[in-house]
């Protein structure tokens, strides 16, 4: 999944700028901008980003896979480049009723698609300007860590808890 890095290489080499980034820190997809051109899955490091093509995945896929996609990209048909947004749809929908409702959004008002369906509860999601949500307080461990951080410099915010294997008190010692 998009991994929304704060300094995007698939940004920089949009030519229609399609993918852009948005002041709450998300790397936006703008479908209806998008040419095909593909520099931006290029660029990717992660490899996150498919070009759908004529609707190719819908038509070679089950009915239930095809649930997977989000129904609010309307311009499949002529393809598009998609990933993960974040649910940008419900963040921007629990905005919208925030402003009538004259308030800020609330912490847990936005849940995403992955983390509703992992029966785990391994993925979670919130306001990182918020130091006491569960997402701040996690990505403040010592066991966060960022794919690839330190090697492409491009400060993912979708980060990770490092498992601990055994710790062996022998070994430290050494
Ligand atoms: Fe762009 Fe790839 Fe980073 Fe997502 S993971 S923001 S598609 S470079």
């Amino acid at each position: 999944m998009c991994q929304h890095c704060e300094k995007a290489p698939c940004e920089y080499v949009c030519p229609v700028n399609a993918t852009v980034h948005s002041p709450d820190g998300l790397n936006e997809m703008i479908y209806n901008r998008c040419i095909g051109t593909r520099f931006c899955s290029n660029n990717c490091p992660y490899k996150v980003r498919r070009f759908n093509f004529l609707l190719y995945n819908d038509t070679h896929m089950p009915e239930t896979l095809k649930m997977i996609h989000n129904p609010n990209v309307s311009v499949r048909g002529r393809g598009v480049m998609e990933k993960c947004t974040y649910c940008v749809q419900r963040i921007r929908t629990a905005e919208i009723d925030a402003r009538i409702g004259q308030r800020h959004i609330r912490e847990g008002e936005v849940r995403t698609a992955c983390q509703i369906a992992c029966p785990t509860g391994a993925i979670v999601f919130g306001l990182l300007s918020e130091p006491a949500s569960p997402v701040s307080v996690l990505q403040e461990q010592e066991r966060s860590y960022g794919v690839l951080q330190a090697e492409l410099g491009t400060a993912p915010r979708t980060r990770y808890l490092a498992n601990l294997f055994n710790p062996n008190p022998e070994l430290e010692k050494t």
